[in-house]
């Protein structure tokens, strides 16, 4: 399938390893040109290499956090224009949220719902003057069925897709469209140490740990960066201009609701 997007311009965040490289690489594999960012040099630098290699397209790595505004500014100033922009950040810690204050709610706020929104508001009037855009902000199955000890995440996460669905119904009359992908359980160093967490608990080996958390998936598997991505560049196609306000699960059928 041809998915009509060589040549378009992307900013893909927090994308040097995990969801994030696996949503730069399916649009890279499309022809789009991107700016891809992460806190640490040598991973962002390593994967812009390998997506340059493979894809032959412009890639640009950023050393920053896009959970302030000074990341977020470095990341508008290398791409002022973009088609596409994918939202994403590190995930906040699990606990008991008797132990969570205002600071870290406040946190976990930033980085999970008030950084994708200050983004959409950055790059939106632009892309519905240039009659294109596509917006995918990467969330969580969390947003659907609550995970227990990741309150800061379920709470964050669904403040972020209430705005959403507001704003989602208002661009889509200029072919600017904003969906959420939900995650699963995707193979990636954050599910890991989850996992790792897991065996603490449970006071098991991590591989004993990994066992029980794929027995109980449908799937049987933990999901692939590659599948995440091309659900991502799905979204962004040409052809998706009818795709708006929409939560797409990509966990393996874990969630268990008939809709
Ligand atoms: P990951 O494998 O740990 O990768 C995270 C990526 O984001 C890395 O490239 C990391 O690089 C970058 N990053 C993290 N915080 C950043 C920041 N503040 N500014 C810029 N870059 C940042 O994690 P993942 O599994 O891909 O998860 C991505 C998001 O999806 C997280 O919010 C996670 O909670 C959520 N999620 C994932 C799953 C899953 O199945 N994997 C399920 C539910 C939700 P640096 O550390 O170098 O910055």
């Amino acid at each position: 399938m041809n998915l009509g997007l060589k040549g378009r311009k992307a900013i893909v965040c927090a994308s040097s390893k995990g969801l994030g490289k696996g949503c730069a690489a399916a649009l890279a594999g499309e022809g789009v040109d991107l700016v891809i960012s992460a806190r640490g040099k040598e991973a962002l630098e390593a994967t812009a290499a390998e997506l340059r290699g493979k894809y032959g397209v412009t890639v640009t790595p950023l050393v920053c956090d896009v959970t302030t505004p000074e990341g977020r500014a470095q990341l508008l100033a290398a791409c002022p224009a973009p088609d596409i922009l994918i939202t994403n950040a590190g995930g906040p810690p699990p606990g008991d949220f008797h132990d969570w204050n205002r600071e870290i709610w406040i946190k976990a706020l930033d980085a999970n719902m008030l950084t994708p929104i200050e983004l959409i508001k950055a790059t939106v009037d632009g892309m519905i003057g240039r009659r294109f855009g596509r917006i995918v902000n990467i969330t969580s199955s969390a947003v659907k069925a609550p995970i227990d000890i990741l309150g800061l995440s379920n709470g964050a996460r669904s403040g972020l897709t209430g705005f959403v669905a507001g704003i989602a119904r208002k661009t889509v009359k200029h072919n600017v469209t904003i969906n959420n992908l939900l995650p699963g359980t995707i193979d990636t160093d954050r599910i890991k140490s989850n996992v790792e967490a897991m065996a603490k608990t449970w006071k098991v080996s991590f591989e004993e740990a990994m066992r029980r958390r794929l027995a109980a998936l449908p799937a049987e598997r933990l999901g692939t960066i590659e599948e995440f991505g091309a659900a991502c560049a799905f979204l962004c196609a040409s052809s998706s201009g009818y795709i708006t306000g929409q939560n797409l699960l990509i966990d393996g059928g874990a969630y268990p609701g008939t809709f």
